[in-house]
């Protein structure tokens, strides 16, 4: 292994690092990679009439805004955003739904997972009330979050404890990793352009979505908003449907 490769968990305190967007407990968006802006749209359209832009003009501005509207989808696929995420398992286990993109997750067969686990704050312990398909979700007495939160420490605490008790016994990663909770953090890269991405923005950063992706999902949309302005706009005017 080249001397240079440095275990990315310890290195750094990568939710202090500037760029990056802590979410929830112990989770992070950064932003790792990018190849993205407002004026490949513009010229991948207009090569089929071989013209091109130099820089973007208020034409370039509505023509954007025309493709969005009519749905003329293809334009917005020539960028890249490459996310590197930090997650609970049930977030990830959410997001790999998403099939237009790359991804590459951290192996718990290869290496030990860490005991970082979600908690979530007391005022996101909720009850759900109505339907399936049409919850809302109020929060519960504080009494009830800090048992909620206590319940699921104690949990994690002992399987975690049994993680490496099952490892140090000699049981293989792969086997031993069955006695975690679906709360205890991963890792994973996501590569995806810009009208993937806004097809995911708009189904998990959306009220109807589960809290947790939602959050990660508003600062991936951040991210977004930052390097192709003129098409998040689009987006935005467009009452969030992707092209
Ligand atoms: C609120 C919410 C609740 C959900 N609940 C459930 C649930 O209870 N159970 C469950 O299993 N999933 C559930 N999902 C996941 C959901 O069904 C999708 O798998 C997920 O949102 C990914 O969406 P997508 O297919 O549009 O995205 P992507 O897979 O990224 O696809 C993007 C687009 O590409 C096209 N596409 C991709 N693959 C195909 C294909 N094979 N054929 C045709 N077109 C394709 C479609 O136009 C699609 O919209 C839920 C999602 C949300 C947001």
């Amino acid at each position: 292994m080249s001397t240079d490769v440095v275990d990315a968990r310890r290195a750094v305190d990568e939710r202090a690092e500037p760029g990056t967007i802590p979410v929830l407990d112990h989770g992070f968006v950064r932003l790792d990679g990018c190849m993205a802006d407002d004026l490949s749209v513009v010229n991948a359209a207009r090569v089929s009439f071989a013209q091109r832009s130099e820089e973007l003009g208020d034409r370039d501005q509505g023509l954007i805004r025309f493709l969005m509207r009519e749905r003329h989808g293809t334009p917005f696929e020539h960028n890249a955003f490459r996310f590197h995420v930090k997650v609970p398992i049930f977030v990830m286990r959410e997001w790999a739904r998403h099939r237009i993109g790359s991804f590459n997750e951290w192996s718990a067969r290869y290496s030990q997972l860490d005991p970082e686990f979600y908690i979530p704050e007391p005022e996101d312990v909720r009850t759900q009330v109505g339907k399936p398909g049409a919850y809302s979700f109020d929060p519960v007495a504080p009494e009830l979050a800090r048992h909620t939160r206590e319940a699921q420490a104690a949990v994690y605490e002992q399987a975690y404890a049994a993680y490496l008790d099952l490892l140090e016994q000699g049981v293989a990663k792969e086997v031993a990793r069955n006695v975690l909770p679906v709360a205890i953090y991963t890792q994973f890269y996501w590569t995806v352009n810009a009208r993937s991405l806004m097809n995911f923005l708009s189904l998990r950063n959306a009220v109807t979505a589960q809290r947790e992706i939602r959050r990660y999902a508003a600062a991936c949309e951040q991210l977004f908003g930052e390097r192709m302005p003129i098409t998040h706009a689009a987006f935005l005017a467009n009452e969030r449907r992707a092209p």
